[in-house]
């Protein structure tokens, strides 16, 4: 068995902001990632709120991350976990890890719409990034559902690359920043549409068109989903007790119910999910568990 000082579950701001503190502590720290590291941060066009950063891009930031704690000498794989136990065994698709202590810091991952054809036109018109997909729609026409600040910094971000832009949510406010919505008004082809729901994604090979509760249909060739974020906690449900939507039951403290497991940034109850309390989670729950392994 592999044995580590401290294994962390997710290489996001939480995850990776624990590696950076545990491995200045001199502790044996393994990362372990499913996907690619930055966590939901690698979306965001421009952050303004992170203290000292100014303006800076999400991936550019979530990189000075993984480099830090790599080369403060965490060691980062890229497996997916999919058992631990109060034993403190780490088992992922590839291999199988023992922990001093661990701190789950999976975040969450996009919530859809659940409407037929969404999975089916992903990456052929329907995306949850527009970071990462809007070049592809350069010039045509595209909606972007949701209310909060990804919906807006997506339909920011299209509307400089995109020909008409319709941003589409299902009440008659917004819960994103005032001051980006106040930049998106200042654009003339952003088409605000309140108080809708998208309730048809139309097209076979490609997407032709949407259709909205008021039986509006648009001919969109991108439709950005920004609904929110789900937690991904299933593979710990049977040692970690969680909320009824799925979030890891922990506080400021980041304890979970188990001894030795922590929890750390998006994927616990918490009531502001930002960027910088996910740092501040990942300093936390290091430093916990190094308290725990030195006992
Ligand atoms: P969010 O704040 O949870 O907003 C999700 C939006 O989607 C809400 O407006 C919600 O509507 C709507 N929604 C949820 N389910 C829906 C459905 N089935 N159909 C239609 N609409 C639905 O999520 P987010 O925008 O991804 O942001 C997540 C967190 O990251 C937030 O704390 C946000 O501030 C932060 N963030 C920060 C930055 C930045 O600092 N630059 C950038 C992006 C995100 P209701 O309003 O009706 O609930």
């Amino acid at each position: 068995m592999n044995n580590y000082d401290i294994i962390i579950v997710g290489a996001g701001p939480a995850g990776l902001t624990a590696a950076i503190y545990a491995a200045r502590a001199s502790k044996k720290v393994l990362v372990l990632e499913a996907k690619s590291y930055g966590g939901q941060i690698i979306e965001a066009v421009d952050i303004e709120n992170y203290p000292a950063a100014m303006h800076i891009n999400g991936f550019d930031l979530a990189t000075n991350m993984y480099n830090q704690a790599l080369e403060l000498k965490a060691e980062i794989k890229f497996e997916k976990v999919i058992e631990i136990n109060e034993a403190l065994e780490v088992t992922t698709t590839k291999d199988k890890y023992q922990a001093g202590a661990i701190i789950l810091a999976t975040g969450s991952d996009h919530r859809k719409l659940d409407l037929p054809n969404e999975d089916e036109l992903l990456g052929k018109g329907v995306s949850y990034c527009a970071t990462c997909d809007g070049n592809f729609y350069r010039g045509k026409d595209v909606a972007v559902v949701g209310g909060g600040n990804s919906a807006l910094e997506e339909a920011l971000y299209l509307s400089n690359i995109c020909n008409q832009v319709y941003l589409i949510h299902r009440r008659d406010s917004f819960r994103g920043d005032q001051k980006t919505l106040e930049q998106i008004k200042a654009k003339n082809n952003v088409n605000i549409i309140l108080n809708s729901n998208v309730t048809k994604i139309n097209g076979t090979d490609r997407l032709e068109s949407i259709e909205l509760n008021n039986n509006q249909v648009l001919n969109v060739s991108g439709l950005f989903v920004a609904v929110g974020h789900i937690p991904e906690n299933e593979n710990f449900a049977k040692i970690i007790n969680l909320n009824d939507n799925g979030y890891i039951i922990g506080n400021e403290d980041c304890l979970t119910n188990v001894p030795g497991i922590f929890v750390a940034g998006d994927c616990r109850t918490k009531e502001l999910r930002q960027l910088v309390t996910a740092t501040s989670d990942g300093a936390i729950a290091a430093v916990k568990a190094i308290k725990y392994i030195s006992k």
